[in-house]
């Protein structure tokens, strides 16, 4: 019989499949209490589960590349240090020893507690923390049962299933995502929560606070998840369906309308030609990139081969990953980023400092690179040899002032000689560009730009350094705002004084792949976008759509506005003008 449950939207879109359901809160725990022999091999099988969640976390970070790996890694940071919180252990092992509480009583105690405070908490972010609290103890208590069963309860959706649970790490939604998940619905849950971000950014319909939805839906029953309307259907009818194939078929019009523009230039409404480049680390990043018509890639990022390996990678295997990069775009310009290590990048190499205080601000990218030159030499020998099979670009990343880069020009000349004097083919010219991503740099670019050959923005950091405000730090929504008026002038500062010096600037935060900062972007004078490939046909659609000329024109009004809701209330007035006009003259898209 069809029946209805609602949801709250996290990520949208439309699925369906059949349900799986997760039932990690219900898992059955043995309440009578321990007697006194017992407590010491009881407290063995909890930290042996707990190491075991924690095992299980680092292999999921080894497993995932990438962007998607940047984002999901954070999360998992977050969980991890969760299972080694003092706190948090201590009380569970007093309720072993003290409250002869079995394991299993004893993460369930402890989950409810936590809940229970963070339910009570005001801020709806703070309280959307308590799913992390959650996810983590389920994954314990997950590994204290495997111990006794076995048969492994992994989580591996079969292809054309549909998640039902309590809520989801976003760990497990990454891995789900690869082996075929449909969507999820999930009975509670926010759509500030780490996994609603994560499902977004997959294209994976999400609902959440879907009440009830674990007794009212079995293994197997077939759902209609509408992640439009905020629906999950169980059951659904033939009308249904018939608006579900409605909805598809909408969307293939849609994705082929964007197919289409795969070979078409980019270029503004009225002509100006922009550059396109991916963001790529992986060979399926550097296919999807040839295959939308990305202009090269603008940024690669190297920490990633030395984050997935155990120890650092060798002169060779850099290499033959470069190389193949290089080779994978077949003639188009790639731009290789030096090691950015430190910070959020947690460093498996064993390169990056110990005990920082503030490591954002410590020694990371250039500066990390540096103090290691024969690890910095490795890498400049190898995207020397590399750049035999291609045109290549170097580039920097956290550079503060201008003797980073003499510094990083220096190794760059005694490695072509020890190179020549072993008789290894070298390429003719390497340009040498900078990341601008520190303040220091973007207001004092013009020393920089005597040493470099082009610019890479990295607003991602630079928004995190300009406004203190940590990039990874939902709470701090309301200042990280790409739409800061401190930000842009900064921004239309350094695209000003690349075009004075006559030298290429591109920007490969993650706002060049966002349409609703395109038109922004243009309007700063910004020429070269680079962005995971994923986004490529969507922002040179969008670019079709919108007058540079008259984008322009706008800028002197954006530079002065004072807030970032002043910004956005102006970015707002100049695109729907432009639309309008769009309509009036009966302009139709470019490509149909
Ligand atoms: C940036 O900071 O915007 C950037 C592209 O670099 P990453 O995200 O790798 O720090
Ligand atoms: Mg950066």
């Amino acid at each position: 019989m069809r029946h209805l449950l609602t949801g709250t939207v996290a990520a949208h879109g439309m699925a369906l499949g059949r349900a799986r359901l997760v039932q990690p809160s219900r898992y059955t725990v043995d309440t009578r209490p321990l007697a006194e022999e017992e407590i010491e091999v009881e407290l063995q099988r909890l930290h042996q589960a707990l190491d075991t969640a924690r095992q299980e976390l680092r292999e999921l970070r080894g497993k995932l590349h990438g962007a998607l790996a940047r984002e999901v890694n954070e999360f998992i940071d977050a969980h991890s240090l969760l299972l080694d919180d003092a706190e948090l252990l201590r009380g569970l092992d007093d309720l072993v020893k003290v409250g002869h509480y079995r394991p299993g009583a004893a993460l369930k105690k402890q989950r409810d507690r936590l809940s229970a405070v963070f339910e009570a908490m005001d801020d709806p972010y703070l309280r959307s923390r308590k799913e992390d609290v959650e996810q983590v103890i389920n994954r314990v208590i997950s590994a204290l049962q495997r111990q006794t069963s076995p048969e492994e309860r992994k989580l591996a959706a079969r292809v054309g299933e549909i998640l039902i649970a309590d809520n989801i790490a976003p760990g497990d939604m990454a891995q789900l995502a690869g082996n075929g998940l449909l969507g999820v619905v999930a009975s509670s849950g926010s759509a500030y929560s780490h996994s609603a971000i994560l499902a977004r950014s997959l294209g994976l319909p999400m609902l959440v606070g879907t009440r009830d939805a674990l007794s009212n839906i079995h293994d197997d029953d077939l759902i209609l998840l509408d992640a439009e309307r905020g629906e999950a259907v169980v059951h659904p009818t033939a009308q249904d369906l018939s608006r579900y194939r409605a909805w598809q078929r909408e969307a293939a019009i849609e994705g082929r309308r964007l197919a289409k523009l795969a070979n078409a230039p980019t270029r503004t409404r009225d002509g100006v030609d922009i550059g396109l480049l991916a963001n790529a680390e992986t060979s399926i990043d550097v296919a999807m990139a040839r295959a939308r018509g990305a202009d090269g890639v603008g940024l690669y990022r190297t920490e990633f081969l030395f984050l997935k390996h155990k120890g650092l990678p060798s002169e060779d295997e850099q290499f033959i990953a470069y190389r193949d990069l290089v080779m994978g775009m077949g003639g188009l310009p790639v731009t290789i980023r030096t090691l950015d290590l430190g910070a959020d990048k947690a460093d498996a190499a064993g390169l990056s400092l110990r005990g920082e205080d503030n490591p954002a601000l410590g020694v990371r990218g250039v500066r990390l690179s540096l103090r290691y030159p024969a690890v910095f030499t490795t890498q400049i020998r190898a995207i020397l040899r590399a750049a035999c099979y291609g045109p290549v670009r170097v580039l920097v990343p956290m550079v503060t002032q201008p003797d980073e880069l003499i510094a990083v020009r220096t190794l760059f000349k005694l490695a072509r000689q020890d190179l020549k004097r072993e008789n290894i083919d070298l390429p003719e010219k390497l340009p040498l560009g900078a990341m601008i991503e520190v303040p220091a740099a973007a207001i004092n670019v013009r020393a920089l730009l005597e040493y470099a050959d082009f610019l890479a923005i990295g607003t991602n950091d630079l928004a995190q350094y300009v406004l203190a405000a940590d990039r990874g730090n939902d709470a701090l929504e309301n200042i990280y705002n790409p739409l800061q008026p401190a930000l842009l002038r900064l921004l239309s500062h350094v695209i000003s004084a690349g075009r004075r010096a006559k030298k290429p600037v591109s920007l490969c935060g993650e706002i060049a792949g966002d349409v609703n900062f395109t038109a922004l972007l243009l309007m700063l004078g910004l020429c070269e976008f680079s962005m995971h490939p994923g986004q490529i046909l969507q922002v040179r659609d969008r670019l079709a759509t919108l007058d540079h000329a008259e984008l322009r024109r706008h800028a002197a009004r954006l530079l002065r506005v004072h807030t970032h809701e002043q910004a956005e209330a102006l970015l707002n007035d100049v695109v729907n003008a432009s639309e309008a006009l769009n309509q009036c003259a009966g302009r139709e898209r470019p490509v149909a």
